[in-house]
This record gives structure tokens, C-alpha cells and sequence, in this order.
């Protein structure tokens, strides 16, 4: 029997091992999944929200404990971990309380009797999902489906299987019926089988276009919906205008937050021409002063990568991008000892066709790019392959919108870091992926849109 390893980034020293099971195995798991779907779909929103109150409770009461395992897993500083467990309460509790409205028939006035559209579930959703924030991820999707009368089935990142058990056994703790979640330990080459297998409805993912391209095509064989949340290389424009303190500590921040391992992080700056010097040197002050460190300290600013390799490949993109021109202003160099760490790392001078201005780096590296005015800086934005998220620093609320508008992303934000809410659509466009989660629009991404005629 194959097993999934578990290893403290901070550390490499072996956590855990989880035994894989076989596709076979994961089908059967599936078909109970989907005997559990007639039953769950038949309960009321009411019936569904207590479950989904009493899942945040759980996850409320047992915060300490999830927050320490995602950070022996992947390496995040325990305050993000506990936020990040909180901010899953909080998607339960707001689908919890929604989605009666947000799933509620919608009358439509036409020459019948009676004419509705109604939302109804379809049947057992595939979540593919990453390691990056192992419990917001697995939530994000098990939420609004769940209470759309879907039944889910996990496949997580392979070195997080402690997270993923852990919220398989969250929602058994809250009083859910067995088969309504459950976690599929599962090789990713056996995605494909699961897949292709009548009782799966629909899959999403969220991970590396790389993945995306894979999962997309087999669905697409199979004429199975799909939602796709991909990577991105998210460019925020910083205008002449600029309160620059503001600007280079959310740029820090947006940088260095998750061991700069987030799909909307602030991957690009670009930098308006008259302040550019002034940004580089008071945003290479910032980003040295961050302290890097053991995650489990409430002192580090940031931790190691998830993983060696995750690391090691960070590093070649920043070696080819210095060969293609690229200038290194900090950090680029893998520190001895133990640990996945890599330090916090500027690259500036920029241009399209560099490894850091094409592709997303997954890690603590800035890419810094200069513009000559706003309409160089939208096209310098929009010249990536990715639409994610984006965002424009400026005091001038009026130029920020209208520069925003002109964006190429699924979200645009004006002086903030690019952030998921429940209350707003969140997904992206290009290679970034398509589909939308959270808010109205993720949870009818997986209903069927039924249209009733009486006459
Ligand atoms: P990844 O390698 O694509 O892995 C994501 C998940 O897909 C894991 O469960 C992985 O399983 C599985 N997987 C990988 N290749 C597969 C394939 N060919 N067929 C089926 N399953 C496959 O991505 P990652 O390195 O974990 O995550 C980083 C990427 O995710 C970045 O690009 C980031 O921007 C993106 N991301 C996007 C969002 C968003 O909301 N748009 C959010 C977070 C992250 P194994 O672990 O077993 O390989």
C-alpha cells in the first residue's frame, strides 16, 4: 500500500504518513456518496444551515488545533492559520444563512399559469484541491455546495492529508450524515478514473493551469462541468500619486502573506516612472526588515515554501529571469540549513518575455516593472497570459477606478490587496481559470438551472 508523507517544511522532519487508497476503493466511496445525495437532497435549507452552524461552531472550538496542523504541514505563521480557520466559520455561517435567498425560485412573468426557475442539486462534486490554505480552499467549495443539496468528495494536495482528514472529521463532529463529505486519499493520476465515473456530477479544481488542463480536457471528454480557479501573476499599478509608506507596506505584506504562496498576491508592480526609484528602495527596506522564521513564532513575518521543490523551482525562475536581464535588488540566495526557506526577494527592470514577468512565481519574490504613464501601466498589466485578481494604489479614488475598470481580471481592487469575501464573486479569466466561487454566483455554479412552465 502506497502512503502519503507528511513533512514539516520548517523542519523536513517527517510528520505523519497516510495510507493512499485505490481507485477501486475511492468508487465505492463515491457510490455511497452519491446514495447519500438522494437522502440529503430532500432536507430543507433549514435542516441543512443547522449542520452548517454547528460545522462553525466546530471549527470555531477546535481553531488552535487546525491552525498548528496547517502549519506543521505546509508552513504558513500560525496568526494566518488561525485567521484562515476563522474565515472559514465564516463562510459557513454566511451560507448558512443565505442560501435560502440566494437558491430561492425566481418567478419570471410570461403567458403561463405559473412560470419559475428553481435551483436543485446535482449530485456528488469532485473538489480538487491545493495546499496553500488547506482548510479555506476545502470549505470554500464544501459550503455552498453542501447547502445547495450536493454531496462533495475531497481530493487534497498529497501533503496535506492531515488537514484534509481533519476537516472530513469536522464535519462528522457538527452532525453531518455520513457520505455528505468525505475525504478520497487518492493519487492524482487516479483523478482521471473518478472523473470518468457516472456517479461524479461535476469537478472543480483549484490549483496550476497545469492541472486545469488536464482535469478541463477529461471532464470535456466526459461532458462534465467544471469550475477552474488556476494561478495567476496578479499586477497592482502604483501611480505617481501615491502615498508611498501605504503602498510598500501592503506591498510587503501582499508579497510576503502566506509565504507568498497565494493565487492573489500581489505578483507584479507596476510602477509609474516618477516615483519608481523611491518605491524600489523604501519597498527593499520593507521587504528586508520582514523577519523570516519559524512559522510556529509569533515573531516571524513569514515562513519556509511548502515544500523543497515547490522552493528549488522558485529559485530557477529567479536565476533564468536574472540571465534574461532581470535585476536582483534583494534576497536570491537559498539559505543553509534546515527548511524549505527562501528569503524575501526583489526583482526589478522587468519586461515582458522574462520568466517574472510571464510566469507566476509561487514564492516571497517581487517582480518590479516600470511604466510610463497609466495607459503603459493597464498594458504592462493586461500583458499576462493570467486574470486573477489586480489592483491599482493611488489617491486619487476616481483615476483608481477608472484604471481598474481597464484591468483584465476577475477582480479588481483600488488601494486594498485583493482579498476573498463570501458576499463577492471570486474567480478569474485567461489562463487564471473560469467559473466563479463564493456569493450568489459560486453556489449556482453547481445546481441545475430548472425552468418550471404551468399552463
Ligand atoms: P497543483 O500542483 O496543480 O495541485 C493542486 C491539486 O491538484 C492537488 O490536489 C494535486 O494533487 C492535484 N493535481 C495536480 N496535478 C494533477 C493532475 N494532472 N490531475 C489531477 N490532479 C492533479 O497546484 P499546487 O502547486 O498545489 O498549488 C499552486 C497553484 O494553485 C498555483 O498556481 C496557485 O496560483 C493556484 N491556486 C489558485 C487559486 C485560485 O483560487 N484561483 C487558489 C490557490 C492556489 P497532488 O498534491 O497529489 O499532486
Amino acid at each position: 500500500m502506497t502512503k502519503t508523507i507528511s513533512i514539516n517544511p520548517a523542519t523536513d522532519e517527517k510528520i505523519s504518513e497516510y495510507d493512499r487508497i485505490t481507485s477501486t476503493e475511492a468508487l465505492e466511496i463515491i457510490a455511497a456518496s452519491k446514495k447519500e445525495f438522494h437522502l440529503w437532497k430532500q432536507k430543507t435549507f433549514e435542516e441543512r444551515a443547522k449542520l452548517m452552524y454547528a460545522l462553525a461552531d466546530v471549527l470555531d472550538a477546535n481553531k488552535e488545533e487546525y491552525a498548528q496542523l496547517a502549519t506543521r504541514e505546509m508552513g504558513k505563521v500560525i496568526g494566518q492559520a488561525r485567521k484562515e480557520v476563522e474565515k472559514c466559520a465564516w463562510i459557513c455561517r454566511y451560507y448558512a444563512e443565505h442560501t435560502s435567498t440566494l437558491l430561492a425560485n425566481e418567478t419570471v412573468k410570461t403567458e403561463a399559469v405559473k412560470s419559475y426557475v428553481t435551483f436543485q442539486p446535482i449530485g456528488v462534486i469532485l473538489a480538487v484541491m491545493p495546499w496553500n490554505f488547506p482548510f479555506y480552499q476545502a470549505i470554500r467549495f464544501a459550503a455552498p455546495s453542501l447547502m445547495a443539496g450536493n454531496t462533495g468528495v475531497l481530493k487534497h494536495a498529497s501533503n496535506v492529508q492531515g488537514c484534509a482528514f481533519a476537516i472530513e472529521d469536522a464535519f462528522i463532529k457538527a452532525g453531518f450524515p455520513k457520505g455528505v463529505f468525505t475525504n478520497l486519499n487518492v493519487d492524482s493520476k487516479d483523478v482521471k478514473t473518478l472523473i470518468e465515473d457516472k456517479n461524479i456530477a461535476a469537478i472543480t479544481l483549484t490549483g496550476s493551469d497545469a492541472a486545469g488542463r488536464s482535469i478541463a480536457s477529461i471532464a470535456g471528454q466526459n461532458l462534465k462541468k467544471t469550475v477552474m480557479e488556476l494561478g495567476g501573476s496578479d499586477a497592482y499599478i502604483v501611480l505617481d500619486d501615491v502615498d508611498l509608506e501605504k503602498a510598500t507596506d501592503l506591498a510587503t505584506l501582499g508579497r510576503l502573506q502566506n509565504n507568498g504562496q497565494t493565487c492573489i498576491a500581489a505578483k507584479r508592480f507596476i510602477v509609474h516612472d516618477a516615483i519608481y526609484d523611491d518605491f524600489v528602495a523604501l519597498f527593499t527596506k520593507k521587504m528586508k526588515a520582514a523577519k523570516m522564521g519559524d512559522p510556529t513564532s509569533a515573531d516571524s513575518y513569514y515562513g519556509p515554501m511548502a515544500r523543497l521543490d515547490l522552493r528549488d523551482e522558485l529559485h530557477q525562475q529567479v536565476q533564468k529571469t536574472i540571465q534574461q536581464g532581470g535585476r536582483l535588488v534583494l534576497g536570491g540566495t537559498i539559505p543553509e540549513g534546515k527548511g524549505a526557506y527562501y528569503p524575501a526577494s526583489i526583482l526589478v527592470d522587468l519586461k515582458p518575455g522574462m520568466e517574472a514577468f510571464d510566469n507566476e512565481l509561487f514564492g516571497p519574490v517581487a517582480s518590479v516593472i516600470r511604466a510610463k504613464d497609466d495607459a503603459h501601466a493597464v498594458e504592462l498589466a493586461n500583458n499576462s497570459q493570467f486574470g486573477l485578481g489586480s489592483g491599482v494604489f493611488t489617491k486619487d479614488i476616481q483615476r483608481g477606478e477608472k484604471l481598474a475598470l481597464q484591468l483584465e481580471a476577475g477582480s479588481s481592487f483600488v488601494n486594498k490587496l485583493v482579498v476573498s469575501d463570501p458576499r463577492l464573486p471570486f474567480g478569474g479569466i485567461k489562463n487564471s481559470g473560469y467559473g466563479r466561487e463564493l456569493a450568489a454566483y459560486g453556489i449556482r455554479e453547481f445546481v441545475n438551472t430548472k425552468t418550471i412552465w404551468i399552463d
